[in-house]
């Protein structure tokens, strides 16, 4: 999708909850990888990861800097702190610095009079230097403000000839005069849609995980008795329940709502009832040939994590990144 730039894959978060040591390795393509902070960056240099690595969020001590400067990561500087941080202190090795540019999103940026100053202060000091930004809403195609970001980004860096990079993954999907020198890719790397009203498989984009569990009970329940916690479920007719060993504890969204998808032998069966710590209960009156033992897709290449997370009232990115130590990760290649 980006033929003329280089690719910073983002395994921040335990690369979007996937594990960041097997992504790492499994993304041999990338040019370098994107964390937000310094200690996932001495992760992957402490499993032998030796790609260049960028820390999104920078160094907050001079600690932190001389950790950066010995392992060779790069480091965005995004607030005046930073900035003097690494005007004052000595670092035996040269730095790579992102100078992260407040374009509109008003989270991380320097306003554009005090990058030109950073710039002044830094550039002695950098191996490299480059200008960045960040999106607000690249998802929404229509809205006017990534143009508007992207052009500040680009008055900067062309101003003071830096390399210059903008592009997350709905950047990259939405806005190709965005890409530059450098793009950094998140969620899609992972298959789920960076949004623009698609779906991820209208980006030939193929999810990456698959998260299962196993019917462990089915209960025959009668018309007018609840389900679980609460009772949130009422059955209206002589229904048959089955129990999956998943819950909130693995990180399945206890937000769930009733009708939340999950599939059981091929076929969409809904959630009813509370999302329990360890158990989630689903409707399978309609669907006889469920037995003990079957395996459930909660998300996967068949049932988009971008589906069950509307039903859950968030996005697939806090879906992966909130699994939780208990589920097993078993890895393909
Ligand atoms: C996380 C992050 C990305 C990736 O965003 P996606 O929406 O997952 O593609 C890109 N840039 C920065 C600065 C980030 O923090």
């Amino acid at each position: 999708m980006c033929p003329h730039s280089r690719v910073l894959a983002m395994v921040k978060s335990n690369a979007y909850g996937h594990g960041m040591l097997p992504v790492a390795k499994a993304l041999g393509d990338a040019d370098a990888f994107g964390v937000a902070v310094v200690d996932e960056a001495l992760a992957l240099r402490a499993a032998g990861v030796m790609k260049p690595v960028a820390v999104l969020e920078g160094v907050f001590s001079a600690a932190e800097l001389q950790a950066a400067a010995e392992h060779g990561f790069a480091v965005v500087v995004h607030q005046q702190e930073q900035v003097d941080l690494l005007a004052h202190t000595a670092t035996r090795q040269p730095l790579d610095i992102w100078l992260k540019l407040e374009t509109g999103m008003h989270r991380l940026g320097l306003t554009p009079d005090r990058a030109d100053a950073a710039v002044a202060l830094l550039r002695p000091r950098a191996r490299t230097l480059g200008a960045m930004t960040h999106f607000a809403s690249a998802d929404e195609p229509g809205n006017p403000l990534a143009q508007q970001q992207l052009e500040r980004l680009l008055r900067f860096a062309r101003g003071h000839r830096l390399p210059a990079s903008a592009a997350n993954s709905a950047g990259i999907v939405t806005l190709p005069t965005s890409h530059l020198d450098l793009v950094r890719p998140g969620i899609m790397l992972y298959g789920a849609t960076p949004g623009a009203g698609k779906a991820a498989f209208e980006f030939d984009l193929v999810p990456a995980m698959t998260l299962t569990a196993r019917v462990i009970a089915i209960n025959d329940v009668p018309a007018g008795d609840g389900v679980g916690y609460g009772q949130r479920w009422l059955a209206t007719r002589n229904s048959r329940i089955g129990v999956i060993g998943i819950g909130y504890g693995d990180g399945y969204p206890r937000h769930a709502a009733n009708g939340t998808p999950v599939r059981i032998r091929g076929q969409l069966v809904p959630l009813v009832g509370r999302v329990s710590m360890d158990m989630i209960t689903v409707d399978l009156t309609t669907h006889p040939d469920v037995s003990i033992g079957d395996e459930a897709v909660l998300w996967g290449e068949e049932l988009p994590a971008d589906i069950v997370a509307r039903h859950a009232d968030t996005i697939s990115y806090e879906l992966f990144c909130r699994l939780t130590s208990r589920v097993r990760f078993d890895y393909a290649h």
